[in-house]
């Protein structure tokens, strides 16, 4: 008997985060995340579960982000009731994310259900999401867990968000430990909460992410970041109108906020009010509130932190319209980070109008999603079915990230060395990954010790290195679908062409169509039944402006 080590998810792909891990005395999982992306990835979470999950003896979970523990729910609606193992403040994150979850898994499903006529079943629900939260199991980090015979556990800082672990694994194989490092995601020096990325070294198999693997950021320390912030905030607040800050609940928003506070303490800003507008990020604050004292950043202590009086952190909805009335001098951060969803549409709704209004951008923006229409520079946006003039100014900062670059995740992986097995390079695109297995080979690591694992792939492993490999054809997912299919072609074009229309007069409007449908004729599709010179009603803008 050896070890078995499967990779039911991020492999290929930057979501869905599972290994499972077979030993001689049973089995476990790593991580339990949701495919999050494209359709065609998205997909993955509705197949069945490729192993019995009544199986598993238990879980040990890296950190709170959905790609790495958004299934886990899906797991307890499938009948099991194993202990997840994760941090303190991952378990007071979960709290809070996999209800929240749960209730974008209900409501897409109610959705689904109105399209068409049969009634479509979550992927899970809030029963779930609630059984998961029972069985949380909470571990120190450094120091060691036994969560079942035969495997012992240690949890390392990971530097990416609050709570978030490298997991160091040892799995006995007869009288010999197979040891393993499971990297989670990790941060990038300088954060603003938490040291940089630890952990022990010599390992007989390392499990890589390589998000960022091949790219590097311009390197920026937390006082060079602060004073880029700094220098948006005043611009901003200087044009007279309020500053729009779409962040994500989880980090981007505590930092900012962290960030902010501190810039207001120092005098180096002056804003009137700063609202983190998102139920939330609100309670997501409240657990950094609580985990303060696990801080490096001992500058201000737990009744300090985020307790500036200009901070308004809103949770009633009534709260979060009145800030539309509010015409100059307020910083206004609120949820989703890409604008698709949540509360921030409507201050885009009430900002994106003004001239004196500025929205800045501090995260990645899909294809496809109103925060990438709106930072590549479109005249208008479609917002709660309206169209609405972009007149604000809008700005960037691409200084703020949860994941080490490249440089950084080689310093990762040549702190961890010597890896005696195989090093395993997960959680990233395959150009990504194959960046960080070109600059590893050119340190003298054996190629045939690099591995790039596709999904439900599994090995056998002994201590000395991988005795087997097998490669099930269950879920094959298409690589280049992966970064795009055609969902993403097909929103990206439907968006310029509207773009385009919209940009037209009346009569160009009507030519432009009559000169498409010639050419979709020409391709065979049909023509439109009421090929009439109808009038077209004016777009609705004037409701809107000021
Ligand atoms: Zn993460």
């Amino acid at each position: 008997m050896t070890v078995t080590l499967h990779f039911h998810g991020a492999a290929g792909t930057v979501t869905g985060s599972c290994y499972r891990v077979e030993h001689p005395g049973g089995q476990f999982l790593v991580d339990c995340g949701l495919f999050q992306g494209n359709r065609s990835v998205r997909a993955l979470n509705l197949k069945p579960t490729p192993f019995d999950p009544k199986a598993i003896d238990f879980l040990l979970l890296t950190h709170a982000h959905i790609d790495h523990v958004g299934l886990l729910p899906k797991l307890y609606a499938e009948g099991w009731r194993g202990p997840a193992w994760m941090t303190e403040p991952t378990s007071g994150l979960l709290e809070y994310m996999l209800p929240d979850s749960a209730g974008i898994q209900e409501s897409e499903a109610e959705r689904a259900g109105r399209r068409g006529d049969e009634p479509v079943k979550p992927l899970y629900g809030m029963a779930d999401a609630e059984e998961a939260l029972r069985h949380r199991q909470t571990c120190a980090y450094e120091q060691w867990i036994e969560p079942a015979p035969g495997v012992r556990a240690r949890y390392w800082n990971a530097g990416h968000i609050i709570g978030s672990a490298s997991i160091e694994v040892e799995v006995m194989d007869g009288d010999k430990p197979v040891r393993l490092m499971f990297s989670g995601d990790i941060g990038p020096d300088e954060k603003v909460f938490y040291g940089n990325p630890e952990g022990a070294a010599g390992f007989d198999y390392i499990l890589c992410e390589s998000t960022y693997g091949g790219r590097e950021r311009d390197d920026y320390t937390l006082l060079q970041r602060r004073e880029a912030l700094r220098v948006e905030i005043n611009t901003a607040l200087a044009r007279g109108g309020n500053l729009v800050i779409p962040t994500f609940a989880v980090e981007r928003s505590q930092e900012l906020l962290h960030d902010i506070g501190f810039l207001i303490k120092s005098g180096a800003i002056n804003p009137q009010l700063v609202f983190l507008d998102s139920p939330l990020a609100s309670k997501v604050t409240g657990v950094y509130r609580k985990y303060a004292r696990m801080f490096e950043d001992v500058e201000l202590g737990a009744d300090e932190l985020f307790n500036d009086p200009r901070f308004r952190i809103i949770e009633s909805v009534a709260d979060s319209q009145a800030i539309n009335a509010i015409r100059g001098g307020a910083i206004i951060m609120s949820a989703s980070g890409m604008c698709d969803a949540g509360r921030i549409k409507h201050h885009l709704r009430a900002n994106l109008i003004r001239r004196d209004a500025t929205v800045l951008f501090v995260g990645y923006q899909a294809p496809g999603t109103l925060g990438h229409v709106i930072l590549t520079g479109a005249k208008q946006a479609r917002i709660h079915g309206r169209l609405v003039p972009i007149r604000a100014t809008i700005r960037a900062l691409g200084n703020y990230s949860a994941h080490a670059d490249h440089s950084e995740l080689m310093a990762w992986i040549k702190a961890r060395l010597p890896a005696h097995g195989a090093i395993f390079l997960t959680h990233g695109e395959d150009e990504e990954r194959m960046a960080l297995r070109d600059a590893l080979m050119a340190t003298g690591i054996a190629a045939d010790q690099l591995v790039l694992p596709q999904l439900d792939d599994y090995f056998e492993l002994t201590a000395i290195g991988i005795a087997g490999k097998a490669q099930p054809a269950t879920r094959r997912i298409d690589p280049h679908q992966v970064h795009t299919d055609w969902h993403n072609e097909f929103s990206d074009f439907t968006i310029r062409l509207s773009q385009q229309l919209q940009a037209l007069g009346d009569e160009e409007k009507l030519a432009m169509m009559q000169a498409l449908q010639q050419q979709l004729s020409a391709l065979g599709a049909p023509s439109s039944p009421g090929h009439r010179r109808t009038p077209i009603t004016p777009v609705e803008t004037q409701s809107l402006d000021e």
